[in-house]
């Protein structure tokens, strides 16, 4: 890792922006990691931090991993990401997102932003009110568009797929048990797909409500936020924020398998090779998580159709299998073998 300025997370990013506005409350910094590949793509978060630097460490790290993830997913787009630091009461109003949009005009396109937690489809509409710089909105004219949740579920349900055909030999999730991590959008899509399929699901999210709703809907059953990361299960699907794999939380995991869509799941890039020696299979965060900025760089670049956004999407298990193949081949654990594969990729390796 490149660290010109001493701090391990600025990673050599290209150029970081800090926003603040007290007349609307706007607080945000954008991070632009890497334009290398193209404009930098990546989410906006909106999170209510108890210690505005978090917010920080949280936009550096989100916005390396979306160079990796969209130069891993093969899409002609750079990384960056930004982060709304949201008040206690996560006040958003029309203005906040109006000056946030200022922001990312003023980067002529270095920046593009779209949905991330905490952020909708009407809030994309607000900010493109301010700047063309916006993917994630209604679709329009086209078929392609929209909230890129649903395009994240799916390629993580193929990788998950993927993930229990290798570690498990198994074409099917059904009759497994299936540990998800939050009930949000993301959550929401893998636990219908895998119902569908047959899955057993434990449910956990902070908003007890949320997973209860989500277990209603899916034959699931709740379980508390303490207990989903130590249960017995086939497949642990973290899909809420990240982080939460770590020295501790690795050595009490009772899983062969963690396949998720939360970014950046991993504490500290040892973790990967703390799942490796315990021969958890770990399918990379940015890797199995890119449906969505598919789907986001298919509508912004205007390439191409739904069906060959899904095509796309269907990539992602193969890409899965060659760091996994990789990985077995040089005994590297599989996260640090798709951070070398990202690297080349962005001119960095
Ligand atoms: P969301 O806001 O819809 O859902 C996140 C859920 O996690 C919320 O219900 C929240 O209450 C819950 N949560 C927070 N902390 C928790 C904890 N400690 N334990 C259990 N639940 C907790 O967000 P989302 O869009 O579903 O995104 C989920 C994850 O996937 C995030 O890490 C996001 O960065 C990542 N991701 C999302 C997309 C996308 O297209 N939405 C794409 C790639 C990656």
């Amino acid at each position: 890792m490149n660290t010109p300025w001493g701090f391990e997370d600025f990673d050599a990013h290209e150029d970081l922006h800090f926003v603040w506005n007290e007349e609307c409350g706007l607080k945000a910094i954008i991070a632009v990691h890497s334009t290398h590949l193209g404009p930098a793509a990546g989410g906006c978060r909106f999170w209510h931090y108890a210690d505005p630097a978090q917010g920080l460490t949280d936009a550096l790290r989100l916005s390396r991993g979306m160079s990796y993830k969209n130069a891993m997913a093969g899409l002609p787009l750079g990384g960056g990401k930004a982060v709304i630091i949201a008040d206690e009461n996560r006040t958003k109003t029309p203005e906040m997102l109006h000056c946030f949009g200022r922001a990312v005009d003023h980067l002529c396109g270095r920046y593009v932003t779209a949905e991330d937690v905490g952020m909708s489809v009407a809030d994309m509409i607000e900010i493109r009110r301010q700047t063309p710089f916006v993917a994630g909105l209604p679709v329009e004219g086209g078929d392609v568009g929209g909230d890129p949740g649903p395009h994240t579920s799916l390629g993580v349900f193929l990788g998950l797929k993927a993930a229990v055909r290798r570690a498990l030999g198994k074409d099917s999730v059904n009759g497994l048990h299936i540990a998800l991590q939050g009930a949000g959008s993301v959550a929401t899509g893998v636990a219908v797909h895998a119902a569908a399929e047959g899955a057993r699901l434990s449910i956990a999210d902070v908003d007890a409500a949320k997973a209860q709703k989500l277990a209603d809907a899916t034959g699931g059953k709740v379980v508390s936020t303490e207990e989903i990361l130590g249960i017995e299960a086939d497949v642990l699907s973290p899909c809420a924020l990240g982080a939460i794999l770590d020295e501790q939380t690795i050595a009490a995991l009772r899983v062969p398998v963690v396949a998720g869509g939360a970014n950046n799941q991993l504490a500290e890039k040892e973790d990967g090779q703390r799942l490796h020696e315990r021969g958890i299979l770990y399918a990379p965060d940015y890797v199995i998580n890119a449906g969505g900025i598919i789907n986001v760089c298919t509508e912004y670049l205007r390439d191409g159709d739904a069906s060959l956004v899904r095509k796309r999407i269907e990539g992602i298990p193969d890409r899965l299998e060659q760091i996994w193949a990789e990985s077995a081949q040089s005994g590297r654990d599989p996260a640090s073998v798709a951070d070398a594969m990202a690297q080349r990729l962005i001119g960095r390796g």
